[in-house]
């Protein structure tokens, strides 16, 4: 039988895949935004108050949720005389342009792992796609030729521990795991004894989205990241909060409170290659003033794309040159 692995490829070969992975993702969007826009500047001589509308529903239709939409609009109208001919082409250029600045403006990623044992959390609301993401990072992280520790630490499924385990088994990696409804905290604890004992790279924590217990999920975050702290220093490294793309803006409300609570670091984003909206990228970065680091556009081991802003703008908006 064939290994279902595909190997990641190349970094160069990941950022053309960016385009034709994601765009598949957004081809629903971008293809609705221009055509709404293109329409309404057909029918007026440039950007008036008409297009603006336009462009507002627009944004709103492809999942940025409406206040960044309101944003966006304001900052357009900002920069354009009421009136003033323009195309289709230089509105797109400008709202390029306001895109890449709003998403400047939240924190970037943060920087490379630290030489010896590197703690990334990953959380999120179940079926989000934790545990297929920490088998992905785990895959990219060997590549880099870091060794990889698993911990199976969402202990409400016996189901999301049995998938890891199958992960680590493709990819050769050791995965600390104990029984269903386990404490969370102890899975972590000798997850990190058994990666330093190993002297590994890189210890992946895949967190429940929710407890057997009545225990407060976001208490229990709290607690694994003061034990992950004291363990080692400066833990957790990472804190990725995984957010599932199909349920847009509307999931964001949730996901604040993995940002307060867990202390997310970063967003990866699910399920791009479903028929989710784009747009939602920029809701995390106004509303939740977090990165989006990755990009997963399928259940195989190297769908998971960095994610390129400026790309991300052009491909948003139908301007791939
Ligand atoms: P968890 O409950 O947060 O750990 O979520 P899982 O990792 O178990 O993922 C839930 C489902 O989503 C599984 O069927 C995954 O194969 C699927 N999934 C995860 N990431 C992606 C993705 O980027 N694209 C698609 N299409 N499916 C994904």
């Amino acid at each position: 039988m064939t290994d279902p692995i595909v190997r990641p490829e190349g970094e160069k070969a990941r950022r053309t895949g960016f385009f034709s992975k994601v765009k598949r993702g957004l081809f629903m969007t971008h293809t609705e935004v221009l055509e709404k826009l293109g329409s309404a500047v057909k029918k007026g001589l440039g950007i008036d108050e008409s297009v603006l509308a336009s462009l507002e529903e627009a944004l709103v239709g492809a999942d940025v949720g409406a206040e960044t939409a309101e944003v966006l609009t304001a900052a357009v109208r900002a920069r354009t005389d009421i009136g003033e001919r323009t195309d289709l082409a230089g509105l797109r250029r400008l709202l390029i342009e306001e895109i890449e600045r709003l998403i400047a403006d939240a924190p970037s990623a943060v920087a490379a792992p630290p030489a010896s044992l590197e703690v990334i959390f990953l959380v999120g609301v179940n079926g989000s796609g934790k545990t297929t993401t920490a088998a992905k990072i785990a895959a990219r992280r060997l590549e880099e030729g870091r060794s990889v520790v698993l911990a199976a630490a969402d202990t409400f499924r016996a189901g999301a521990i049995e998938q890891l385990a199958i992960w680590a088994g493709r990819l050769k990696v050791p995965v600390v795991r104990h029984g269903e409804g386990a404490d969370p905290s102890a899975v972590l604890f000798d997850a990190i004894a058994s990666a330093k004992a190993r002297g590994a790279g890189t210890l992946l924590v895949d967190t429940a989205g929710r407890l057997h217990t009545k225990r407060n999920l976001m208490d229990e975050l709290s607690k694994m990241r003061r034990i992950a702290g004291r363990e080692v220093p400066g833990a957790p490294h990472q804190t990725l909060l995984v957010l599932d793309a199909t349920t847009g803006s509307n999931g964001l409300a949730q996901a604040r409170r993995f940002v307060e609570a867990a202390g997310a670091t970063g967003v990866v984003l699910t399920k791009l290659d479903g028929s989710a909206k784009g747009g939602v990228v920029l809701a995390i970065y106004r509303e939740l003033k977090l990165p989006v680091l990755f990009v997963g556009v399928g259940e195989a081991i190297d769908d998971l794309v960095p994610f390129d802003p400026s790309e991300y703008a052009r491909a948003l908006l139908g301007d791939d040159e």
